[in-house]
């Protein structure tokens, strides 16, 4: 049987043989003592793309959201989101117990909220009201569909945020897939906010690795918190160097991303489908409306060699490195001997 295209997640593609090498070149040291030239390296190159001072190596996109909103705020304080912000729907409450801040929860749209929500959420000091200590927003937005933040509603939220000295924090996880969508340069998204990470695990596709950035004095804070939390490393420069290979090489390439998943969302709705508009690698549809329930619809697909998941009630569908233009007609041919 052909291989399976796997559009389950964009976590699911495997270092590429010149990453492997890359990885096993790196010259490495003991991180933990900040000894290790790849991974300090990378933290140089990450802060500069990203328009900020300094930068931090974590293992991963969550722990770069816990050391984010432990740095910002103290318990007892409101984290203002989108209500399907990763923060508040995959992280497993993480913030409350790292942190114990509640999050305030917006009705985005598809993850993208206005000023007004800023605004809403903050309070004059008083010993009532629980204080606004933090604004997170999420860029692209996962389960709003991959959605990009238009420039000036994000600018607009920044500023609500700043105008009542309220710090803004960006969970970027595929904050190079709205680059690449936008053409707005990273460090204009990053360098507006006061903290921001990049995900190397997702369609930059490497094996481990986050990189939080932000103003020299708020990353030596996130150094604490980062040991606290058991983040801190050794020989990580292995890592380093797939996350360092993954931006020489993996950047320009989410276009193709982009251009598979809008060749995909076209050929689901030649059969049928209403799914989520193409913004960038992550599309959403509700297969009920043509008679089909989404867990059933993934293992009959999946028994077609093409694997989907199912989040929001929704299959979800993503395009990344390892799904090339041929595997996009495979998987949008099972879709039409199911549907048919
Ligand atoms: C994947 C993801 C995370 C978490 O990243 P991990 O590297 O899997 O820990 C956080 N936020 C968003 C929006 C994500 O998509």
């Amino acid at each position: 049987m052909a291989e399976l295209v796997d559009l389950s997640s964009d976590t699911q593609t495997r270092p590429t043989t010149a990453m492997r090498a890359a990885i096993a070149a790196a010259d490495v040291g003991d991180e933990q003592q900040r000894k290790d030239p790849t991974v300090t390296a990378l933290c140089e190159r990450v802060a500069d793309l990203l328009g900020h001072e300094a930068a931090v190596f974590l293992p991963s996109g969550v722990m770069c959201n816990l050391v984010a909103i432990a740095t910002h705020t103290s318990p007892g304080a409101l984290v203002l989101v989108d209500r399907w912000a990763h923060i508040a729907r995959a992280e497993g409450g993480g913030s409350a117990l790292a942190s114990g801040v509640q999050l305030e929860t917006v009705d985005g749209d598809r993850g993208v909220f206005g000023p007004e929500a800023v605004s809403a959420a903050h309070a004059e000091p008083s010993n009532y009201w629980p204080q606004l200590g933090l604004v997170a927003l999420e860029q692209t937005h996962n389960f709003g569909g991959g959605s990009v933040w238009p420039l000036d509603t994000f600018e607009g939220v920044v500023a609500a945020a700043h105008a009542v000295d309220v710090p803004v924090h960006v969970d970027g996880a595929r904050l190079m897939n709205a680059v690449v969508a936008s053409g707005v340069a990273a460090d204009r998204w990053g360098g507006a906010v006061d903290s921001v990470w990049i995900d190397f695990t997702k369609g930059l596709g490497a094996p481990l690795g986050a990189v939080l950035a932000g103003p020299a004095a708020f990353i030596e804070e996130a150094w604490r918190f980062k040991h606290r939390f058991g983040g801190a490393m050794r020989q990580a420069g292995m890592m380093a160097a797939g996350c360092l290979h993954a931006l020489d090489h993996h950047v320009d390439r989410l276009a193709d991303d982009h251009a598979n998943l809008a060749r995909l969302r076209a050929g689901l709705v030649d059969l049928g489908l209403d799914p989520t508009p193409a913004a960038t690698n992550i599309l959403f549809v509700d297969p009920r409306p043509v008679g089909r329930e989404p867990h059933e619809l993934q293992q009959a697909l999946l028994a077609r060699g093409v694997r989907v998941s199912v989040a929001t009630g929704r299959v979800r569908l993503l395009t990344h490195l390892d799904v090339d233009a041929d595997g996009i007609e495979r998987a949008l041919a099972a879709f039409a001997t199911e549907l048919a």
